[in-house]
This record gives C-alpha cells, structure tokens and sequence, in this order.
C-alpha cells in the first residue's frame, strides 16, 4: 500500500513519523475520513471544510489548497486500486521535544494520508442491524472537533463487545449524545426522524447533515432533539449514520429488541437510496 506523508508517497513500510510527534505524545491533532464509491469521493468538500473548522478550534491551520488536499486523496485512491473503502487524513502539530505548550511557530505540521479497501455496501450489519449497549459519555467536553483522542470510544466498543454487542450508544444527563464512532437516530412513531442537535456534546457528522438534507428531500420530518434510551427503545426503529456505514439499522439497546429485532423496510430503503444518492454526489 501506498501512503501519503508530509509531501511523499511512500511504500507503508518506507513511511515513518516522529517520535516526538505530538500527535503519538499528546492525541494533539485532528482527522477526517473520507468514504470512496467507486473509486471517488463522497462529500470532500464537506470533509475539508470540517477539517479546517476543527484544526481552528485547537489553533492550528494547514496551508494547503483544496484542489492539493483534493489531488492526493485521488492520487492515493488510484495508486492503490481503491474502488469501495475510506482515505484516511490526519494531521498533527508536528514533532517537537515534549512540552505542553505547543512548539514554536514554524514547526511543521505532520500530514498523514492512507487508504482502506472495504466492502463497505455489503457490511453484514446492513442487513441483520446492530446491537447496541449504553455506557457513559466520559469523553471530554469538545467532542465537535474530531481530535485523534479516541481512547474512549475505543474502550466504550471494546465493552460493547465484551457484553457480546457490536457498538456502544453513549448516554449524558439521561440522554443519548451519539454512537462510539457515529451519530445516533432515531424514528418516532410519526414518521418523523430525530437526532440531537449539534453542540460540543457530539461530532456534526457529515452523513448526519446529508441524511438529514437527503430525508427532508424525501418529504420525510426530521427534528433535532436529545432523546433517552428508553424512548429509542420503544420507537419504530434506531439507526446510526457516519461516513463509511451511511445508514446502518439498529435492532436492540441493551437486550431489548426495537420492533420486531429486524430492520424495518422503510430504513432499508432509506439507506439504499442515499446511498445510491451519495454516489451521484461523490467526485
Ligand atoms: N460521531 C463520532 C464520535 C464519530 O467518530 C463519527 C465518525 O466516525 C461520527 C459521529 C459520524 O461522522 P461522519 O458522518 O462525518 O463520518
């Protein structure tokens, strides 16, 4: 596999990062992931946009044009022969000797580029749903900038899959914020679709802003609000967005079936059809 680092594509085992880089010392930079259908890219512009946004919100910028940041994720795309999978994009504050105040201006950023193949249409879950438990939120309190500080999530889906379930829906205040690594849905039983609302409780997930676009297209309601466990329990039907699972079903929170444990038909097809949507969009 080709890899993108600071200007070079390089061989995976030819490409090498710093020690002393504060993204390995101190989680001190941020991320985005770009899905790939059919060998193109699905909403870049919105990915890029956020990722300046996020880099603003820890002080940082990265001098880069988009058609550069746009031509690399394509050049990695096709070295690689990725047809269906993500590009991986991070950049950190650089390498510098370890301190907690931030390196002095000029310090070179650490630009990381990668791809992954992935059968991301034909995941198992689409069909048969998640199974999901709730655990605390014990992130920090800045979870709208997409930092690489993802130790949490990553123990919070650990025991989730300890308990034998596949993902981990965190709870704060008595309310859902999100997924370990998406946004949390659900459909009342008007029809209508609801998430929460964005704040620094949750990440604004791009799939969460264009499912949420793609459903009122659709002529279906959509509200942003929190809501509990218990209320995504006895509705018609609970799903997750984020950018490589589009719409995924969840099926049962904590041992207690949502409907009959199936995904509901009328989620399946609002999953195809934005998916078949995001294709048209990607470029
Ligand atoms: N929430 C969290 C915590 C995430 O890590 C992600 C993405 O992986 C999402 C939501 C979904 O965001 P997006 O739709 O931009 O992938």
């Amino acid at each position: 596999r080709t890899v993108y680092v600071n200007g070079d594509y390089l061989p995976e085992n030819e490409a090498h990062v710093s020690v002393f880089d504060r993204g390995f010392l101190f989680a001190d930079g941020v991320y985005e992931v770009t899905t790939v259908l059919d060998g193109r890219l699905v909403d870049f512009e919105s990915h890029m946009a956020r990722l300046h946004r996020s880099l603003g919100e820890i002080g940082m910028s990265l001098a880069m044009a988009e058609s550069e940041l746009l031509a690399i994720h394509r050049e990695l795309v096709q070295r690689n022969g990725v047809d269906q999978g993500l590009v991986y994009l991070q950049v950190t504050r650089g390498a510098a000797d370890r301190d907690f105040v931030y390196p002095a201006t000029g310090t070179p950023a650490t630009l990381v580029l990668f791809t992954q193949q992935k059968a991301l249409l034909e995941a198992p879950a689409a069909r048969d749903g998640l199974r999901v438990v709730s655990l605390p939120d014990l992130r920090w309190n800045r979870r709208d900038i997409k930092t690489v500080q993802l130790l949490y999530p990553s123990m919070a889906k650990m025991e989730a899959k300890r308990r034998g379930a596949d993902d981990a829906w965190l709870v704060e205040e008595g309310q859902v914020t999100e997924g370990s690594s998406s946004n949390a849905w659900l459909l009342d039983h008007d029809d209508t679709l609801v998430t929460r609302a964005l704040s620094h409780s949750i990440l604004p997930g791009i799939t969460r802003s264009a499912v949420m676009a793609f459903a009122e297209e659709q002529g279906m309601r959509v509200e942003e609000r929190g809501f509990t466990i218990e209320e995504a329990q006895a509705a018609r039907a609970a799903f997750v967005t984020s950018a490589t699972s589009f719409v995924t079903p969840v099926v049962e929170i904590d041992g207690q079936p949502i409907g009959d444990g199936r995904p509901l038909p009328a989620m399946s097809r609002l999953r195809e059809r934005f998916i078949e949507e995001s294709r048209r969009r990607a470029i």
